[in-house]
């Protein structure tokens, strides 16, 4: 009896855990019926609905009980409760057991999303393996009352590393059984990562799945997915993991399987999310083909005790009718003790199989029992791993006397370590008078507590200790020195990371503090905090791989500050990056997270084969370690545009600021308002009025003149740097020509820019924006960036044309809102609307001005017996056309000059903004004291606010004297002698 069905999907969504509290991270998820939608946290209108078999949302809406079970909290909770999931999912596969069909559930997510707790359940919240098989026990007494004798075989494995551990007993021959069925409860353990599974392909989608079961399972499923959408598949790729090799019958086959998707509710967790969900849509297509599993044994049984009854019945009959013939009654009752004898060797081979399995089992309580007595008298190492579950599975017992660590066995009682970056001989531990020494042997990688160990160290109990790049273990002392109160749950995965992460790179951050502390944090330095400790171990266990397997690259992880690319100056964003260079030819590659964790999964996929094979495998395509190199963006200076909007000559030397932070070069640039012909316009063409410039034709030009102390050649002379840099919305980026192996040159570039008809929109523009001028890093094996300018409209002159640019290009710069930053846009504002009111007093003193010049027309062209005085005073005749402005000062040119001065300040002010928003909480590319970063910035802030004050009140002074002296002159011209 065949039946096709598709494998049932389910997704669940757990409540917050601390660590999204802390960072106040926001739901993105929700759920209606069957349907579970989710939100883009960076784009709320962007969002997905996905559908699938069973919805269940765990997130909020519970009371625990006294029991410590997680009830829903009123008749109107949504809350799905660990009973409700096992009487949908659980009990589906008890029915479907019984009638002879296989069964399979298994719970798929990221690390920490509720799979353990699913399938094992903490503490009173019982999960689906206990509950089915209490529910199985149940029944089997149920039908062993109604049914008789009935044999129920139980195996369980976990999965670790790779490797198989049969926790009950030996899988059983099925001879015996009648109908049988085989139910997989499948709780995957382990730090890999699915984020991969079934996204993006980039082309080495293939070779992905080398070793991993997760990876594994998940190209299982795509390919079964796309076999069962009608795409031609070649093979499934069971065999690639033990972990899909025992589930081939449940995946594809003949089982009907459940898959329950787990998943955050967290919006830091949006992409791994979201590849989660996109893999549960994708495992929905996945066919199989359930049969009842019927064997011939229980018709054999049936016949041979028919059989019986059957020749009882003729001997009866036999006897009855007094009818001798012996031979046929010896060779009937012959019959029946065959029969029975093969009934009773059945019957043997079970209880044999059965005597085997006890003796299994005590074997292994014994070992139990004998691991507790050593947990009592010795020292030991316990492993912690990344998934709770699995740290302390491993315990490494320190005898008396001397024990070496390392990849070989010598003594007995040696460890064995078959961890990364571990050598032959690692470590000798020597365990004397009640005290442990550990000493690394030759240099070996030892931390302890995050501090690199190189000669002999006196193990201390709770010490944590990290042995190779990825081993971490917590040393429990003698029994003496242990104490109740000892908080070994707190010595996580989590702890060991941010003390690696600290001595790597993250400085003072004190890690005991570290849950205060991030509680502290802005979410977005929180999101990059924990991001940043996820990485540190893979990229010191790739860099790990990359020495062993000679590959000569080194990965260094790096927290990348979007703000220099943005041309407002307000990108905040930060993201982390992985750096990989070629520590021979000193070549630089700069990859995005996904793509280092992408690749750490085919880094050691080819690690795990040269354990195997020692060879690495043939790469078909490509080296996961290296690709082509390319040009690298190496850091970026802003040049604001303003002081073009009153027709002011601007030259400056500017930074150009890397993503850690740090001067990466000193450009000098010039912009100069020119005219038509190419000139650079005086100081006599100042406007006080950008509106002036209305309709008017603007013509400009861009200078770059000198470029110091370029960072990046300094570090290998064979490298080359361009400067790329865009303008008011043209269609692509415009690059100067390419300076190699010179880290300090003059440069002879001049772009000249033309507008013929200068809008609000692009006055707008030069109010608001800077130039970004973007440095970037040309190395030996690059290609250099195009100086030729196809896509950029050209005027008669050779000027390059603004008109036709693309509106709007340069407003979708998203407005950032951050809390810490507030105080500062504040101040800016309050400064902008200074600004506007000084422009207000401006125009106002203005048009005053030509009404007083009106008066003054007036008065000069009255008879002189008005007594107006005609000379001796700063006035000159009237008829002195060509003088006719000369007498007074030019008021509107003693306004420019003070706004120029204004300006020329405000632009150091700028400067400063854009320094200490660029600022960041890092030293040498990673986080530095984040405490110590906020004072830095407090102060700052103040001086910053200072220096804008005193910039306001020198322009309020010097308007106000111009006012005082136009004031005074006014008087005396018009004063009776
Ligand atoms: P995984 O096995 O996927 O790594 P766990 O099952 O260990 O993750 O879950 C991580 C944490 O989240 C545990 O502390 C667990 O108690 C909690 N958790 C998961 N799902 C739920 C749920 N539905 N209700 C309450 N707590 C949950
Ligand atoms: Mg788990």
């Amino acid at each position: 009896m065949i039946n096709g069905s598709s494998l049932k999907v389910a997704v669940r969504v757990r409540p917050f855990n601390q660590r999204e509290k802390a960072m106040r991270s926001k739901c993105i998820i929700s759920m209606a019926g069957n349907n579970c939608t989710i939100l883009d946290p960076k784009d709320l209108q962007n969002k997905r609905t996905f559908t699938f078999d069973y919805c269940y949302w765990s997130t909020d809406g519970y009371i625990e009980n006294d029991q410590g079970v997680f009830l829903p909290n009123g008749p109107h909770s949504r809350y799905i409760s660990q009973e409700h999931v096992f009487n949908e999912l659980g009990r589906a596969v008890l029915e479907n057991a019984w009638n002879g069909y296989n069964a399979t559930i298994f719970s798929y997510g990221q690390t920490g999303s509720g799979k353990s707790y699913l399938m094992t359940g903490y503490g009173g919240n019982k999960g689906l393996v206990p509950m089915i098989c209490e529910a199985l026990f149940q029944e089997i007494k149920q039908r062993q009352s109604k049914d008789g004798q009935f044999y129920v075989y139980f195996s369980m494995f976990e999965i670790y590393n790779e490797q198989v551990q049969d926790l009950l007993s030996k899988v059983f021959a099925n001879q015996f059984m009648t109908k049988h069925s085989e139910i997989n409860l499948v709780d995957l353990a382990g730090s890999e990562r699915q984020r991969s599974a079934g996204t993006a392909p980039d082309r080495f989608n293939e070779a992905r799945a080398i070793n991993l079961s997760l990876t594994t399972l998940g190209n299982v499923i795509s390919s079964l997915s796309d076999k069962a959408v009608g795409k031609r598949v070649q093979y499934i790729p069971y065999r690639n993991s033990i972990l899909t090799r025992l589930l081939s019958t449940a995946l594809g086959g003949n089982s009907k399987t459940i898959m329950v998707t787990m998943i955050s509710p967290a919006d830091i967790y949006y992409d791994e999310t979201m590849s989660t969900l996109r893999f549960a849509e994708r495992a929905k297509n996945v066919q199989n083909r359930a049969v009842i599993n019927e064997s011939l044994t229980e018709q054999l049984l049936m016949d041979l005790k028919e059989d019986n009854t059957g020749l009882r019945a003729r001997i009866a009959d036999l006897e009855k009718a007094g009818d001798v013939h012996i031979d046929e009654q010896e060779v009937l009752k012959k019959l029946i003790v065959d029969n029975e004898r093969q009934l009773k060797d059945m019957q043997k081979s079970w209880q044999q199989k059965l005597e085997e399995a006890r003796r299994e089992w005590e074997q292994q309580y014994s070992c139990i029992i004998k691991e507790e007595q050593m947990m009592a008298e010795l020292p030991y190492f316990l492993n912690v791993n990344e998934d709770p579950q699995l740290s302390g599975a491993v315990k490494h017992f320190i005898h008396h006397g001397i024990t070496t660590i390392g990849r070989t066995a010598g003594l007995q009682q040696d460890i064995v370590l078959k961890g990364l970056g571990i050598l032959d001989k690692h470590a000798v531990l020597t365990s004397h008078d009640h005290k442990v020494v550990l000493e690394p042997i030759n240099k070996a990688r030892i931390l302890i507590n995050g501090v690199p160990v190189l000669t002999k160290h006196q193990l201390q109990h709770l010490d944590r200790v990290i042995i190779g790049s990825c081993s971490f273990y917590l040393y429990v002392g003698f029994p003496h020195e242990r104490n109740d109160r000892d908080k070994i749950h707190k010595y996580n995965y989590e702890f060991f990371a941010s003390e690696l992460a600290s001595i790597e790179g993250f400085g003072k951050v004190n890690v005991g503090m570290g849950e205060e502390l991030k509680e502290n944090l802005d979410p977005d330095l929180a999101r990059i905090f924990h991001d940043f400790i996820a990485i540190m171990p893979m990229v010191a266990q790739a860099n790990q791989i990359s020495e062993e397997l000679n590959k000569g690259v080194i990965f260094e992880p790096e927290v990348k500050n979007l703000t220099s690319t943005d041309a407002k100056g307000e990108g905040l964003e930060k993201e982390i990056i992985v750096k990989v260079i070629n520590k021979v030819t000193k070549q630089v590659e700069i990859w995005p997270r996904d793509k280092f964790t992408d690749r750490k999964l085919l880094i050691e996929g080819i690690y795990q084969h040269f354990l195997e094979n020692g060879t690495i495998p043939n790469m078909v395509e490509q080296d996961p370690f290296w690709d082509s190199v390319e040009i690298l963006h190496l850091g970026s200076a802003h040049v604001w545009l303003e002081t073009l909007a009153y027709c002011i000559a601007y030259e400056d030397q500017v930074e150009a600021i890397n993503y850690r932070g740090k001067e990466e070069a000193i450009i000098q640039i010039r912009l100069l308002p020119c005219s038509p012909s190419g000139n650079p316009l005086g100081e006599e063409s100042v406007i006080v009025d950008p509106d002036d410039l209305l309709g008017k034709r603007m013509d400009f030009q861009m200078q770059i003149t000198l470029c110091l102390g370029v960072k990046w050649i300094q570090g290998n002379s064979s490298r080359g740097v361009q400067i790329g840099f865009m303008m008011y919305g043209l269609p692509a980026m415009l690059y100067t020509p390419a300076v190699w192996n010179n880290a300090n040159f003059e440069m002879d570039y001049t772009m000249c820019f033309m507008i013929q008809h200068v809008t609000a929109d692009f006055l707008s523009y030069l109010k608001t924006h800077a130039v970004v001028l973007e440095l970037w890093g040309l190395q030996e094996g690059c290609q250099e960036m195009e100086t030729e300018f196809a896509h950029v409209a050209l005027a008669g002159n050779g000027s390059v044309l603004l008109d036709l640019c693309y509106r709007n290009q340069w407003t979708s710069v998203p407005q950032d809102s951050e809390k810490c930053r507030s105080k500062l846009s504040e101040q800016l504002k309050m400064l902008e609307e200074e600004i506007e009111n000084l422009k207000d007093a401006n125009r106002s003193l203005k048009s005053e001005n030509i009404k007083m010049q009106r008066e003054l027309e007036r008065l000069r062209n009255l008879p002189s017996s008005s007594g107006l005085v005609t000379n001796g005073g700063p006035m000159k005749s009237a008829n002195d056309r060509s003088d006719q402005k000369s007498p007074f000062p030019s008021w509107d040119a003693e306004f420019a000059k003070a706004l120029k001065t204004f300006y020329f300040s405000m632009i150091g002010v700028r400067a400063r903004l854009i320094h200490l928003k660029e600022v960041r909480p890092l030293d040498e590319g990673r986080i530095l004291c984040l405490r110590y970063f906020a004072n830095e910035r407090n102060q700052l802030i103040e001086e910053l606010g200072e220096e804008l004050e005193s910039c306001v009140g020198k322009l309020k002074n010097d308007i106000a004297k111009i006012i005082k002296r136009k004031k005074e002159l006014q008087i005396d011209a018009v004063s009776p002698p």
